[in-house]
């Protein structure tokens, strides 16, 4: 078990002094005072699995600097595991709630899932004092709850992340093997009220995931800093900084054939005048980046088989570049799934024809140097002409709020989490079925050569954003509950 350091970062001052977040700023002021007063003395302990990478990691510090702010004591701790066969586990339990896999879970797994926790709790126990809140983020460190209680008078919140709409045979299997660790919260948190199991609903809360718009991923950046962010990191010039590193032979950068000397160079501004697709995620199956690489060739070779070379139309489409881009799997503990499905990415991408090659990148990202990432990620989606999300399930893509707020033209899948989020046709543009390759290529294709669509698009999703899912709304539904559980 690890405690996390969360560095100095924007204060509360500073968003207000953003005209579009004033008013939930202030709102968030207003309505936090009698929840802050309620947990005083207490300290909140947040505890997942992962302190870089995917959606708590990114949510955390932020909402962790706001309620310092304010004067709530809150500390973050992560658990850690040398076994292997925990994260195989987990991520099945994972996988499991989004209703994929076969649903079976042995006595083993339960052995493995329980001695795990057993080991990071000496650190919790020693750490937690008798009255306090801790709240566990995900199935990583659920048994926790019944070993820090059995020692400690505190009350204990799950927060889920995940979930799907509908019971399957899958997901009532995995929450069968959940229900011996649920016993002992008091209280449960989830994205969306289609995710609570029945079992959990009388004691459950909803609150949305939301960003923080002043984070090094989301705050303003202006188009030169964007270009010396990506010239920087390697996009443009080279690969040294970011990539290839375990997949030089496969992972390609975007721009093709070279050493670019100076950013004057044509080539290097391919980036930036060429219209770019994006898919930013985790390397997951349920991301759906296989399946968004496979429309993207269908778009153009439609299109070179149907198209008029003459026109307009057929010019975008034949410049567009596809860049996927995910985290170095050398750098995330909690995901053994990574590496495999990188792997499998980038095979399928050898197969694809050479020139077709040359218009789709795969990146990896310094997930190790957080600020570096941070930064790069926002640069990309601010350099897209349309950000995609084709997850297969997504509880919620934090990735979609991200490009919304930066006013980006979003393309998603039907997933729960991405159409509560995205408004089809005002906020975006959803796509049912993320493995229908041709319905998303000529989605794509729609999208690419609607740029007035597009500019609607992109200030509604705006809109949404700061309306519903910026880092204050979501505080206010957290310290209700932090305080009606304390
Ligand atoms: N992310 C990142 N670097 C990467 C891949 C993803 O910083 O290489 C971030 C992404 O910008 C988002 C978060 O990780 O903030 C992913 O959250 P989301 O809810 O989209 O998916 P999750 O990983 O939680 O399933």
């Amino acid at each position: 078990m690890q405690k996390i350091n969360v560095k100095p970062g924007a204060k509360i001052e500073d968003y207000k002094a953003y005209g579009s977040l004033y008013s939930s700023v202030l709102d968030f002021l207003e309505q936090s005072k009698n929840s802050v007063e309620a947990i005083k003395g207490r300290t909140v302990w947040m505890i997942n699995s992962t302190a870089i990478g995917g959606g708590v990691a990114e949510m955390l510090p932020s909402q962790m600097r706001i309620l310092r702010e304010l004067g709530v004591s809150i500390e973050w701790l992560v658990i850690e595991a040398k076994e292997n066969a925990f994260f195989d586990l987990t991520k099945r339990i994972h996988n499991a709630i989004h209703g994929s896999g076969n649903g079976v879970f042995t006595d083993e797994d339960r052995q493995v899932y329980e001695a795990v926790n057993q080991q990071n709790l000496s650190k919790a126990l020693e750490l937690i004092n008798d009255d306090d809140i801790v709240v566990v983020h995900d199935p990583q460190p659920m048994p926790l709850a019944a070993m820090i209680k059995k020692e400690k008078d505190v009350s204990i919140i799950w927060r889920c992340h995940i979930g799907l709409e509908e019971d399957t045979e899958v997901t009532d299997a995995v929450w069968k093997f959940l229900s011996p660790y649920s016993d002992d919260y008091d209280h449960f948190v989830f994205s969306l009220p289609a995710y609570v199991p029945k079992s959990l609903r009388k004691k459950a809360s909803i609150i949305p995931p939301a960003i923080d718009p002043l984070s090094h991923k989301n705050r303003a950046l202006q188009i030169h800093k964007c270009i010396g962010i990506l010239y920087q990191s390697g996009i443009m010039k080279d690969h040294k900084a970011i990539l290839y590193h375990r997949y030089k032979h496969l992972v390609r950068r975007v721009l093709p054939n070279g050493d670019f000397g100076n950013v004057n160079e044509q080539k290097d501004l391919d980036f930036l005048y060429r219209p770019v697709v994006t898919e930013i995620s985790r390397w997951d199956r349920l991301k759906g980046f296989k399946e968004l690489m496979q429309a993207f060739i269908k778009m153009k070779l439609d299109n070179q088989k149907n198209g008029d070379p003459n026109s307009l139309e057929y010019k975008r489409i034949e410049m567009t570049l596809l860049v996927m881009a995910g985290p170095d799997p050398a750098f995330v503990s909690d995901d053994p799934e990574g590496d495999e499905v990188l792997k499998e990415l980038t095979e399928a991408y050898q197969k694809v024809d050479s020139a077709l090659q040359n218009d789709i990148a795969i990146l990896l990202l310094p997930l190790d140097n957080p600020k570096e990432n941070a930064l790069i990620v926002n640069a990309i989606q601010r350099s897209s002409s349309i950000i995609v999300q084709n997850s297969i399930q997504e509880g919620f893509g934090l990735t979609a709020t991200e490009a919304m707020w930066k006013r980006k033209p979003i393309l998603v899948s039907g997933a729960a989490g991405l159409k509560y989020q995205v408004k089809h046709n005002k906020s975006g543009i959803i796509n049912e079925d993320p493995k229908d390759i041709d319905s998303l290529s000529k989605t794509l294709a729609f999208m690419l050569n609607n740029p007035k669509e597009r500019d609607k698009w992109s200030f509604n999703g705006q809109i949404r954003v700061i309306q519903n899912f910026t880092l204050f709304s979501q505080l206010i539904l957290w310290l209700e509950v932090l305080a009606k559980n304390k």
